[in-house]
């Protein structure tokens, strides 16, 4: 694609960046058809390719972001499905940050969306206060009627009952059982320590049991995704900071041999990490060391010679592979394996590639596709009648649980179980837990 840049205008690292990107597009379209919001809305600038001629005549220009254009790239998922499908190794990921970025900076949002998306990027981060915010929301309960869609669809999104939270905000180690193998620092998360607690939990002990040192680094937090893909630079870079001076600490002082994450959108974050921190010579180098330790904990357990005692009974698990993982960090085949592993029989649904509608705040962003993405995906889990449903990533969860009758937990719960821990609590709601506890046998 040609690219009609000043010399000035070049002179800006980020737009040197872009134009980069930019000339790599052929215009080929191979990515519609696989562009989730494409499928849905059947409209060129809803599509990878169109969002990229909408961002290149925005960034030439060097004008003020219109009406129009903020709508399309709002609408983009940040899924990265469009990056897997692109023959040509364009980079929509760096470029389509930019874009939000270049927005956040010159365009007005409605004072509603302003104070909404303030809300999201200050709340969402923030372990203890999201837990408080969760308690807050289900007092509200009796109001949802009333709320607008946004506050509607965030509100209802908190389970019932809340699970009781273990927020790690100080130093923890958790030393191996037996010879220690491996020694990790552990990404605790920011909202996954209220909606899903049980996660941090299958993963420290199935980790330990097999010789694995965890620790959780004391001043670490949010990876700072959620700020990112709001367009929200200055927080994301210093919640990095953050995270990268606390991991780096905790390295100096006994080497860690990963940092795992157990939430694939946080994992793609942390492999970025390096190129967010490419201009700044600071953190360049301390950037580019977290990133490179930064493992998926399928990642990291594919290693570690696991002894499963295989479920007492055959059990169809549906693998639901987020976007995050299977995009933004290529990673396919490594859950399922380890599933099969453990003596589940693993199917996948059609249109695997397509995004649930989750998308780390996108769901409440953009209710109506995130709804309809919700239940398309939905739709085809449940015609694979599987006894319960696996994903790797927080997100995608607690966005599928309300539309599914079998229940889903993290693949790590499964894995864990299958190796001796107790029973998976699927997320969302009670009924599913008392489901799933009368269903199934223990392995
Ligand atoms: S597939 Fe790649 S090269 Fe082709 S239009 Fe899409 S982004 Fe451009
Ligand atoms: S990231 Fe996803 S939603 Fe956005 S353009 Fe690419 S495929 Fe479409």
């Amino acid at each position: 694609m040609q690219t009609r840049f000043s010399d000035a205008q070049l002179s800006e690292p980020a737009v040197a960046h872009s134009e980069k990107i930019l000339r790599s597009c052929v215009h080929c379209g191979f990515c519609t058809a696989t562009c989730p919001t494409y499928v849905l809305l059947g409209d060129e600038l809803d599509s990878p390719r169109g969002r990229i001629y909408l961002i290149k005549d925005m960034l030439e220009r060097n004008a003020m972001p219109t009406k129009n254009v903020v709508k399309h790239i709002d609408r983009c998922l940040s899924c990265l499905s469009c990056m897997t499908t692109c023959p040509s190794g364009v980079n929509y990921m760096h470029l389509v940050d930019h874009a939000r970025a270049y927005i956040e900076k010159n365009y007005k949002r409605s004072v509603f969306d302003r104070v909404f998306r303030g809300i999201l990027s200050r709340l969402l981060p923030r372990a203890r206060v999201f837990q408080w915010a969760l308690k807050a929301a289900a007092l509200t309960r009796p109001l949802h009627g009333i709320l607008p869609k946004k506050l509607k669809t965030m509100a209802a999104a908190a389970p019932r009952p809340l699970p009781k939270a273990d927020i790690f905000d100080a130093r923890r180690v958790w030393p191996a059982q037996g010879a220690r193998r491996m020694r990790v620092i552990l990404l605790a998360g920011c909202v996954q320590q209220s909606l899903a607690p049980q996660i941090n939990a299958a993963t420290i002990r199935l980790l330990t049991r097999h010789g694995v040192e965890v620790v959780v680094a004391q001043g670490d937090g949010c990876c700072g995704a959620l700020q990112h893909h709001l367009g929200k630079e200055q927080p994301a870079l210093a919640a990095a900071r953050r995270n990268i001076d606390a991991w780096l600490n905790e390295h100096e002082e006994a080497a860690v041999d990963a940092i795992v994450v157990n939430a694939s959108g946080c994992g793609t974050m942390l492999k970025d990490y390096d190129h967010l921190f490419k201009d700044d010579p600071q953190y360049r180098q301390r950037a580019k060391q977290i990133a490179a330790l930064a493992r998926d904990v399928t990642e990291v357990l594919d290693t570690l010679d696991i002894s499963f005692n295989g479920a007492s009974e055959p059990m169809t698990v549906a693998y639901h592979s987020a976007c995050s993982m299977q995009h933004g960090q290529s990673i396919r085949r490594t859950p399922k394996d380890l599933l099969e592993r453990a003596g589940f029989t693993v199917v996948e649904p059609k249109e695997a590639h397509l995004c649930c509608g989750s998308a780390g705040a996108y769901s409440f962003l953009q209710p109506d596709i995130a709804a309809t993405l919700r239940e398309r995906k939905a739709g085809h889990l449940k015609r694979l009648h599987p006894d319960i449903v696996a994903t790797g990533n927080i997100g995608c969860l607690m966005h599928l649980s309300p539309a599914l009758a079998t229940p889903i937990v993290h693949t790590v719960e499964l894995l864990d179980w299958a190796s001796g821990g107790p029973d998976p609590q699927p997320s969302g709601n009670s009924v599913l837990r008392d489901w799933f506890a009368g269903a199934l046998a223990p392995p």
